[in-house]
């Protein structure tokens, strides 16, 4: 690892102001991710800026959703009253993550910033146009089994790996954020971004804002939903292909829904036809199929990841299935 500074103001503005300051220094909070990737020398910041001074520990009432602090660990979001009353999706998809260790350690912050499992990012001795650009892209002359089917480009076929951040794109979260001139609110689905040409670039965060919250809007979805992990291990497994599912049902009428798969792009995959398909519709076997079939348009498979073109729209039926109670 290499040597770096490490400082823990106890204020936003100096935090904010230290990464100004120098582009070279990053925020940690948890480390779980940020501190392996060090080690790996994945990444060599020259400055660590500890936020875990900084008040943004509270889950809170706001309006009729939740403001969810980007410092509460990912097990008290997972363990929290209102969370579990009012977006169980949301603690279902915590709970699917990591391990129990790693969910005590981790943050909201943190685990919306967490950086992709490719094997070939963390390979220092092999090319990867996300670690360091213009080196070319290793998995896609590689082993690929993990990687997308959506939303890829010649640069990086890599997948976004929170299970929490599809749960949040499905229940229209926003994404608070503090810079050096002012805060501004990032809807969920456009806080990643698709690799494009600068697969380096996770987010659209700028390099000196400071993620200060998560905030829910009320949904009408918490009788109706369901996180589904697909991995290959039981527990402390990446998802081959998750789905978070949320639906307002009347009757057997679906009102509403909201649909999310994780394990498919470089960001959180919302699938805006899809849901509108469910609307109207009665909840059924036939409906979620017809609603598998159109979210599934656009994917392409490369040589060792071509399962997931059958277990995404599996995934996503059985999914849809738990969250309307249909055995
Ligand atoms: Fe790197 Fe992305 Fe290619 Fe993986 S898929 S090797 S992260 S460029």
């Amino acid at each position: 690892m290499n040597p770096f500074q490490y400082i823990r103001p106890s204020r936003a503005k100096a935090a904010i102001e230290a990464l100004t300051k120098d582009p070279k220094a990053r925020f940690i909070a948890g480390g779980t991710n940020l501190i392996d990737l060090m080690k790996h020398g994945v990444m060599a910041p020259e400055k660590l800026v500890d936020v875990n001074l900084l008040p943004y520990k509270k889950i809170e009432k706001k309006g009729n959703g939740i403001r969810i602090g980007a410092l509460v660990s990912n097990k008290a979001v997972a363990e929290d009253k209102l969370v579990l009353e009012k977006f169980p999706l949301l603690s279902q998809a915590l709970l699917a993550g990591a391990s129990a260790q790693l969910r005590n350690m981790a943050t909201v912050g943190g685990n919306i910033m967490q950086r992709t499992r490719c094997y070939y990012f963390y390979d220092t001795a092999l090319p990867c146009n996300k670690r360091e650009p213009g080196t070319g892209c290793g998995a896609l002359e590689g082993i690929h089994d993990m990687h997308a089917i959506f939303g890829f480009s010649d640069n990086c076929i890599a997948v976004h790996p929170s299970d929490m951040a599809v749960a949040l794109a499905a229940l229209d979260a926003t994404v608070v954020v503090a810079g050096p001139k002012r805060e501004r609110q990032i809807p969920f689905v456009d806080f990643h971004r698709l690799p494009g040409n600068t697969p380096e670039q996770d987010t659209n965060l700028q390099k000196d804002e400071l993620i200060i919250a998560v905030d829910i809007p009320e949904s009408p979805f918490a009788k109706h939903a369901h996180y589904l992990k697909v991995r290959e291990r039981a527990s402390y497994a990446f998802a081959l292909v998750s789905v978070a599912a949320a639906l307002d049902i009347s009757g057997n009428n679906i009102r509403d829904a909201r649909l999310a798969m994780g394990g498919v792009a470089h960001k959180p995959w919302r699938l805006f036809e899809a849901e509108k398909a469910l609307v109207g519709k009665p909840a059924s076997q036939q409906t979620f199929q017809q609603a598998a079939e159109i979210a599934m348009r656009g994917a392409k498979a490369f040589e060792h990841n071509a399962y997931k073109l059958e277990l995404a729209p599996r995934s996503l039926v059985q999914a849809l299935k738990t969250a309307a109670g249909i055995s």
